[in-house]
Protein backbone atom coordinates (compact mmCIF):
# COMPACT_ATOMS: atom_id res chain seq x y z
CA UNK A 1 0.00 0.00 0.00
CA UNK A 2 1.30 3.90 -1.26
CA UNK A 3 -0.60 6.35 0.94
CA UNK A 4 -0.37 10.43 0.61
CA UNK A 5 -1.03 12.18 3.93
CA UNK A 6 0.40 15.18 2.51
CA UNK A 7 -2.37 16.57 1.39
CA UNK A 8 -1.90 20.05 3.50
CA UNK A 9 1.43 20.54 1.08
CA UNK A 10 -0.46 19.59 -2.05
CA UNK A 11 -3.51 17.79 -3.32
CA UNK A 12 -3.82 15.45 -5.87
CA UNK A 13 -5.22 17.05 -9.11
CA UNK A 14 -9.07 16.31 -9.46
CA UNK A 15 -9.65 14.85 -13.05
CA UNK A 16 -12.95 16.83 -13.21
CA UNK A 17 -10.82 19.77 -12.96
CA UNK A 18 -7.91 18.47 -15.62
CA UNK A 19 -10.84 18.02 -17.89
CA UNK A 20 -12.07 21.64 -17.58
CA UNK A 21 -8.42 22.56 -18.18
CA UNK A 22 -7.52 20.48 -20.83
CA UNK A 23 -8.89 22.40 -24.17
CA UNK A 24 -7.63 25.79 -23.02
CA UNK A 25 -3.89 24.04 -23.88
CA UNK A 26 -4.72 22.89 -26.47
CA UNK A 27 -7.52 24.05 -28.22
CA UNK A 28 -8.06 27.79 -26.81
CA UNK A 29 -4.38 28.91 -26.64
CA UNK A 30 -5.12 32.55 -27.46
CA UNK A 31 -3.62 35.49 -25.49
CA UNK A 32 -6.49 37.28 -23.76
CA UNK A 33 -4.74 40.81 -23.93
CA UNK A 34 -5.02 39.98 -27.50
CA UNK A 35 -8.29 41.91 -29.34
CA UNK A 36 -8.84 39.22 -32.07
CA UNK A 37 -11.27 36.43 -31.88
CA UNK A 38 -8.42 33.90 -30.20
CA UNK A 39 -7.63 36.24 -27.40
CA UNK A 40 -11.31 37.36 -26.45
CA UNK A 41 -12.69 33.88 -26.07
CA UNK A 42 -9.82 33.07 -23.67
CA UNK A 43 -10.83 36.51 -21.60
CA UNK A 44 -14.68 36.03 -21.80
CA UNK A 45 -13.07 32.25 -19.82
CA UNK A 46 -11.13 34.05 -17.25
CA UNK A 47 -14.23 36.34 -16.35
CA UNK A 48 -16.31 33.68 -15.97
CA UNK A 49 -14.07 32.19 -13.73
CA UNK A 50 -13.37 35.54 -11.77
CA UNK A 51 -17.19 35.64 -11.44
CA UNK A 52 -17.31 32.04 -10.18
CA UNK A 53 -14.69 32.48 -7.90
CA UNK A 54 -16.68 35.72 -6.75
CA UNK A 55 -20.02 34.26 -6.67
CA UNK A 56 -18.57 31.37 -4.20
CA UNK A 57 -17.23 33.53 -1.55
CA UNK A 58 -20.45 36.11 -1.72
CA UNK A 59 -18.35 39.01 -3.42
CA UNK A 60 -18.22 41.07 -6.42
CA UNK A 61 -15.92 39.92 -9.37
CA UNK A 62 -13.82 43.35 -8.71
CA UNK A 63 -12.39 42.14 -5.93
CA UNK A 64 -10.81 39.00 -6.98
CA UNK A 65 -7.00 39.02 -8.42
CA UNK A 66 -5.92 36.08 -10.20
CA UNK A 67 -2.09 35.56 -8.60
CA UNK A 68 0.56 33.06 -9.06
CA UNK A 69 -0.40 31.26 -5.76
CA UNK A 70 -0.53 31.77 -1.83
CA UNK A 71 2.53 33.12 -1.93
CA UNK A 72 2.41 35.81 -3.92
CA UNK A 73 -1.16 36.99 -3.04
CA UNK A 74 0.16 37.14 0.57
CA UNK A 75 3.41 39.23 -0.40
CA UNK A 76 0.89 41.58 -2.50
CA UNK A 77 -1.40 42.19 0.25
CA UNK A 78 1.00 42.69 2.67
CA UNK A 79 3.80 44.87 0.93
CA UNK A 80 1.32 46.53 -1.18
CA UNK A 81 -0.29 47.68 1.67
CA UNK A 82 2.56 49.35 4.07
CA UNK A 83 3.84 51.08 0.75
CA UNK A 84 0.77 52.09 -1.23
CA UNK A 85 -1.13 53.21 2.27
CA UNK A 86 2.41 54.05 4.55
CA UNK A 87 1.80 52.03 7.17
CA UNK A 88 4.45 51.65 9.60
CA UNK A 89 2.86 49.23 12.34
CA UNK A 90 2.57 45.82 11.79
CA UNK A 91 0.78 42.66 13.72
CA UNK A 92 1.34 39.42 13.21
CA UNK A 93 1.46 36.34 14.59
CA UNK A 94 5.09 33.41 15.19
CA UNK A 95 2.87 31.19 14.04
CA UNK A 96 1.96 32.47 10.22
CA UNK A 97 3.75 30.66 6.70
CA UNK A 98 6.75 31.70 5.55
CA UNK A 99 5.07 33.58 3.17
CA UNK A 100 4.06 36.02 5.36
CA UNK A 101 6.54 36.09 8.44
CA UNK A 102 9.87 36.35 6.20
CA UNK A 103 7.37 39.37 4.03
CA UNK A 104 7.18 40.98 7.23
CA UNK A 105 10.76 40.71 8.69
CA UNK A 106 11.76 42.04 5.17
CA UNK A 107 9.29 45.22 5.69
CA UNK A 108 10.80 45.83 9.04
CA UNK A 109 14.10 45.42 8.02
CA UNK A 110 14.44 47.53 4.82
CA UNK A 111 11.15 50.15 5.06
CA UNK A 112 11.19 50.55 8.53
CA UNK A 113 8.15 48.94 9.41
CA UNK A 114 7.31 47.64 13.32
CA UNK A 115 6.72 44.79 14.14
CA UNK A 116 4.42 43.71 16.72
CA UNK A 117 3.77 39.53 17.72
CA UNK A 118 0.54 38.66 19.16
CA UNK A 119 0.59 36.36 22.32
CA UNK A 120 -0.40 32.74 22.45
CA UNK A 121 -0.55 29.88 24.45
CA UNK A 122 1.41 26.69 24.51
CA UNK A 123 -1.12 25.36 22.19
CA UNK A 124 -1.16 28.05 19.95
CA UNK A 125 -4.10 29.52 20.95
CA UNK A 126 -4.15 33.52 20.05
CA UNK A 127 -4.43 36.46 22.81
CA UNK A 128 -7.14 38.96 21.51
CA UNK A 129 -6.87 41.06 24.45
CA UNK A 130 -3.62 41.59 23.20
CA UNK A 131 -4.43 42.13 20.01
CA UNK A 132 -6.89 44.84 21.73
CA UNK A 133 -4.39 46.24 23.27
CA UNK A 134 -1.71 46.81 20.71
CA UNK A 135 -4.15 48.54 18.28
CA UNK A 136 -6.07 50.88 21.21
CA UNK A 137 -1.98 51.97 21.41
CA UNK A 138 -1.12 52.29 17.43
CA UNK A 139 -3.79 52.96 15.04
CA UNK A 140 -3.09 52.79 11.09
CA UNK A 141 -1.71 49.79 11.82
CA UNK A 142 -1.68 46.56 9.02
CA UNK A 143 -3.01 43.04 11.39
CA UNK A 144 -1.65 40.01 9.43
CA UNK A 145 -3.82 36.48 11.18
CA UNK A 146 -3.70 33.05 9.48
CA UNK A 147 -7.41 31.44 9.59
CA UNK A 148 -5.87 28.63 9.88
CA UNK A 149 -2.26 27.13 10.68
CA UNK A 150 -0.66 24.40 7.86
CA UNK A 151 1.28 22.82 10.53
CA UNK A 152 -0.72 22.47 13.32
CA UNK A 153 -4.17 22.85 12.02
CA UNK A 154 -5.05 25.76 14.83
CA UNK A 155 -8.07 27.10 13.83
CA UNK A 156 -8.13 30.94 14.64
CA UNK A 157 -11.22 33.08 15.15
CA UNK A 158 -10.86 35.50 11.95
CA UNK A 159 -14.59 36.87 12.48
CA UNK A 160 -13.91 38.06 15.35
CA UNK A 161 -10.35 39.17 15.13
CA UNK A 162 -11.88 41.30 11.87
CA UNK A 163 -14.39 42.69 14.04
CA UNK A 164 -11.49 44.19 16.31
CA UNK A 165 -9.53 45.50 13.65
CA UNK A 166 -12.81 47.05 11.88
CA UNK A 167 -13.48 48.77 15.30
CA UNK A 168 -9.64 50.02 15.48
CA UNK A 169 -9.85 51.00 11.48
CA UNK A 170 -6.73 48.52 10.90
CA UNK A 171 -6.12 46.93 7.54
CA UNK A 172 -6.73 43.15 7.93
CA UNK A 173 -5.47 40.71 5.86
CA UNK A 174 -6.34 36.74 6.92
CA UNK A 175 -3.95 34.00 5.27
CA UNK A 176 -6.41 31.55 4.09
CA UNK A 177 -5.13 29.43 2.32
CA UNK A 178 -5.55 26.24 4.49
CA UNK A 179 -9.32 26.96 5.03
CA UNK A 180 -9.63 27.75 0.98
CA UNK A 181 -12.07 25.22 -0.22
CA UNK A 182 -12.47 23.65 2.93
CA UNK A 183 -14.25 26.07 4.71
CA UNK A 184 -17.17 28.28 3.60
CA UNK A 185 -15.66 32.38 3.28
CA UNK A 186 -18.88 34.86 3.40
CA UNK A 187 -16.61 38.09 2.11
CA UNK A 188 -20.26 40.20 2.82
CA UNK A 189 -19.80 38.95 6.54
CA UNK A 190 -16.29 38.81 7.49
CA UNK A 191 -14.48 41.95 8.22
CA UNK A 192 -11.28 41.48 5.79
CA UNK A 193 -9.34 43.68 3.75
CA UNK A 194 -7.33 41.06 2.16
CA UNK A 195 -7.94 36.65 1.98
CA UNK A 196 -6.17 34.60 -0.81
CA UNK A 197 -6.79 31.13 -1.94
CA UNK A 198 -4.09 28.57 -3.79
CA UNK A 199 -5.76 25.84 -6.17
CA UNK A 200 -3.34 23.06 -5.27
CA UNK A 201 -4.61 22.60 -2.24
CA UNK A 202 -7.98 21.75 -2.84
CA UNK A 203 -7.13 19.23 -5.73
CA UNK A 204 -6.67 22.26 -8.16
CA UNK A 205 -3.35 23.13 -10.63
CA UNK A 206 -0.28 24.27 -8.66
CA UNK A 207 1.08 27.67 -9.53
CA UNK A 208 -1.95 29.68 -9.24
CA UNK A 209 -3.80 31.59 -6.73
CA UNK A 210 -6.15 34.52 -5.78
CA UNK A 211 -6.23 37.62 -3.50
CA UNK A 212 -9.16 39.09 -2.69
CA UNK A 213 -8.71 43.26 -2.00
CA UNK A 214 -12.09 44.94 -0.87
CA UNK A 215 -13.07 47.38 -3.05
CA UNK A 216 -12.10 50.37 -0.45
CA UNK A 217 -8.70 49.57 -0.36
CA UNK A 218 -6.65 50.59 -2.66
CA UNK A 219 -2.83 49.62 -3.26
CA UNK A 220 -0.91 49.56 -6.10
CA UNK A 221 0.62 46.26 -7.76
CA UNK A 222 3.73 44.33 -6.63
CA UNK A 223 4.22 43.05 -10.22
CA UNK A 224 5.37 45.61 -12.50
CA UNK A 225 3.87 45.11 -16.41
CA UNK A 226 1.25 45.27 -18.73
CA UNK A 227 -2.60 46.21 -18.12
CA UNK A 228 -3.11 42.60 -16.49
CA UNK A 229 -5.97 42.08 -13.99
CA UNK A 230 -6.82 44.88 -14.04
CA UNK A 231 -3.48 46.94 -13.76
CA UNK A 232 -3.19 44.80 -10.66
CA UNK A 233 -0.61 42.33 -11.39
CA UNK A 234 1.32 42.41 -15.05
CA UNK A 235 2.16 39.29 -16.82
CA UNK A 236 0.52 37.42 -19.23
CA UNK A 237 -2.47 34.92 -17.39
CA UNK A 238 -1.87 31.29 -16.27
CA UNK A 239 -5.04 30.26 -18.25
CA UNK A 240 -5.40 27.08 -17.73
CA UNK A 241 -4.59 27.23 -14.01
CA UNK A 242 -7.57 30.19 -13.32
CA UNK A 243 -9.86 27.91 -15.27
CA UNK A 244 -8.82 24.85 -13.19
CA UNK A 245 -8.62 27.10 -9.78
CA UNK A 246 -12.43 28.54 -10.20
CA UNK A 247 -13.47 24.25 -11.16
CA UNK A 248 -11.68 23.17 -8.05
CA UNK A 249 -13.30 26.01 -6.25
CA UNK A 250 -16.49 25.03 -7.80
CA UNK A 251 -16.38 20.99 -6.94
CA UNK A 252 -14.58 22.08 -3.07
CA UNK A 253 -17.43 23.95 -2.24
CA UNK A 254 -20.40 22.01 -3.79
CA UNK A 255 -19.18 18.29 -1.87
CA UNK A 256 -17.85 20.43 0.79
CA UNK A 257 -20.50 18.87 3.47
CA UNK A 258 -19.99 15.26 2.30
CA UNK A 259 -15.79 15.80 2.45
CA UNK A 260 -15.70 17.45 5.58
CA UNK A 261 -17.73 14.62 7.28
CA UNK A 262 -15.17 12.19 5.41
CA UNK A 263 -12.06 13.76 6.38
CA UNK A 264 -12.99 14.34 10.04
CA UNK A 265 -13.83 10.26 10.35
CA UNK A 266 -10.20 9.70 8.85
CA UNK A 267 -8.59 12.12 11.56
CA UNK A 268 -11.04 10.58 14.38
CA UNK A 269 -9.60 7.33 13.36
CA UNK A 270 -5.78 7.90 13.45
CA UNK A 271 -6.45 9.71 16.56
CA UNK A 272 -7.73 7.03 18.25
CA UNK A 273 -5.47 4.10 16.34
CA UNK A 274 -2.41 5.84 17.62
CA UNK A 275 -4.07 6.07 21.17
CA UNK A 276 -5.20 2.67 20.85
CA UNK A 277 -1.65 0.82 19.72
CA UNK A 278 0.87 3.85 21.56
CA UNK A 279 1.16 4.62 25.36
CA UNK A 280 2.89 7.94 24.62
CA UNK A 281 1.55 9.97 22.10
CA UNK A 282 0.02 13.04 22.38
CA UNK A 283 -1.09 15.98 19.72
CA UNK A 284 0.11 19.56 18.80
CA UNK A 285 -1.03 22.88 19.33
CA UNK A 286 -5.23 22.37 19.04
CA UNK A 287 -4.86 19.48 16.56
CA UNK A 288 -6.84 16.64 18.23
CA UNK A 289 -10.08 19.08 18.81
CA UNK A 290 -12.14 19.03 16.23
CA UNK A 291 -13.85 22.59 16.49
CA UNK A 292 -10.42 23.98 16.59
CA UNK A 293 -8.66 23.16 14.22
CA UNK A 294 -8.61 21.81 10.38
CA UNK A 295 -10.32 18.74 9.97
CA UNK A 296 -6.93 17.67 7.25
CA UNK A 297 -4.47 18.08 9.37
CA UNK A 298 -3.37 16.20 12.56
CA UNK A 299 0.28 17.25 14.34
CA UNK A 300 0.99 14.11 16.21
CA UNK A 301 4.05 14.24 18.94
CA UNK A 302 5.78 10.86 19.60
CA UNK A 303 8.46 9.96 21.82
CA UNK A 304 11.32 10.38 22.40
CA UNK A 305 13.42 8.15 20.70
CA UNK A 306 16.64 7.79 18.55
CA UNK A 307 14.30 6.85 15.26
CA UNK A 308 12.64 10.56 15.40
CA UNK A 309 15.64 12.19 13.09
CA UNK A 310 14.67 9.56 10.49
CA UNK A 311 10.87 9.41 10.72
CA UNK A 312 10.32 10.61 7.83
CA UNK A 313 12.33 8.54 5.99
CA UNK A 314 11.54 5.65 7.71
CA UNK A 315 7.99 6.51 7.27
CA UNK A 316 8.91 7.12 3.14
CA UNK A 317 10.53 3.50 3.26
CA UNK A 318 7.12 2.18 4.55
CA UNK A 319 5.28 4.13 1.51
CA UNK A 320 4.07 6.69 3.82
CA UNK A 321 4.40 10.25 2.64
CA UNK A 322 3.89 12.90 5.09
CA UNK A 323 5.64 15.85 6.31
CA UNK A 324 7.61 17.30 9.79
CA UNK A 325 6.30 20.66 9.67
CA UNK A 326 5.70 23.00 7.24
CA UNK A 327 6.02 21.31 3.04
CA UNK A 328 6.64 24.60 1.75
CA UNK A 329 10.07 24.36 3.25
CA UNK A 330 10.63 20.73 3.50
CA UNK A 331 14.64 19.89 2.00
CA UNK A 332 15.65 22.95 4.14
CA UNK A 333 16.04 21.12 7.44
CA UNK A 334 15.86 23.66 9.47
CA UNK A 335 12.99 22.47 11.69
CA UNK A 336 9.03 24.13 12.42
CA UNK A 337 8.95 27.34 13.72
CA UNK A 338 6.16 26.94 14.94
CA UNK A 339 6.49 23.98 17.05
CA UNK A 340 9.62 26.19 18.27
CA UNK A 341 7.07 28.75 19.24
CA UNK A 342 4.91 26.98 20.86
CA UNK A 343 7.93 25.63 22.77
CA UNK A 344 7.44 21.62 21.85
CA UNK A 345 9.84 19.21 23.12
CA UNK A 346 12.79 18.91 21.05
CA UNK A 347 13.83 15.29 21.75
CA UNK A 348 9.77 14.11 20.55
CA UNK A 349 9.43 13.26 17.02
CA UNK A 350 6.51 15.13 15.37
CA UNK A 351 4.97 14.39 11.78
CA UNK A 352 2.04 16.05 10.13
CA UNK A 353 -0.83 13.55 8.74
CA UNK A 354 -2.96 15.50 6.50
CA UNK A 355 -5.96 14.15 4.81
CA UNK A 356 -8.12 14.28 1.87
CA UNK A 357 -11.13 13.00 -0.30
CA UNK A 358 -9.31 10.58 -1.60
CA UNK A 359 -7.68 8.82 1.76
CA UNK A 360 -9.53 5.77 2.81
CA UNK A 361 -9.74 4.54 6.35
CA UNK A 362 -8.18 1.05 5.37
CA UNK A 363 -5.03 3.70 4.61
CA UNK A 364 -5.25 5.03 8.03
CA UNK A 365 -5.21 1.77 9.54
CA UNK A 366 -2.23 1.22 8.14
CA UNK A 367 -0.69 4.48 8.85
CA UNK A 368 -0.89 3.81 12.69
CA UNK A 369 -0.01 0.17 12.55
CA UNK A 370 3.34 0.99 11.13
CA UNK A 371 3.85 4.40 13.40
CA UNK A 372 3.02 2.07 16.42
CA UNK A 373 5.18 -0.66 15.14
CA UNK A 374 8.24 1.26 14.46
CA UNK A 375 8.34 2.75 17.92
CA UNK A 376 7.38 -0.51 19.62
CA UNK A 377 10.38 -2.04 18.23
CA UNK A 378 12.38 0.86 18.75
CA UNK A 379 11.95 1.51 22.56
CA UNK A 380 11.34 -2.95 23.28
N1 LIG B 1 0.09 30.04 3.32
C1 LIG B 1 -0.12 28.85 3.88
C2 LIG B 1 -0.82 28.77 5.20
C3 LIG B 1 0.31 27.67 3.25
O1 LIG B 1 0.10 26.49 3.82
C4 LIG B 1 0.98 27.78 2.01
C5 LIG B 1 1.53 26.55 1.36
O2 LIG B 1 1.81 25.58 2.02
C6 LIG B 1 1.16 29.05 1.45
C7 LIG B 1 0.71 30.16 2.13
C8 LIG B 1 1.83 29.22 0.12
O3 LIG B 1 0.98 28.90 -0.94
P1 LIG B 1 1.56 28.58 -2.40
O4 LIG B 1 2.14 27.22 -2.34
O5 LIG B 1 0.35 28.63 -3.30
O6 LIG B 1 2.52 29.65 -2.73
Amino acid sequence: MRVYLDNAATTPLDKEVFDAMAPFMLEHFGNPSSIHSHGREVRAAIERARKTVAGLLNTSPAEIFFTSGGTEADNSAIICTCRSLGIKHAITTKLEHHAVLHTMELLEKQEGVQLSYLRHDERGDLDLEHLEELLARQPQTLVSIMHANNEIGNLNDIEAIGEICKKHNAIFHSDTVQTMGHYKHDLQQLKANFIVGSAHKFHGPKGVGFLFCDAETKIQPLIQGGAQERNMRGGTENVYGIIGLAKALEIACRDMGEHQRHIQGLKDRMIYKLREQMDDVSFNGMSEFGDKSLYTVLNVSLPASDINEMLLFSLDIAKISASGGSACSSGANTGSHVLRALDCDPSRGSVRFSFSKYNTPEEIDYVAETVAKMYKKQLA
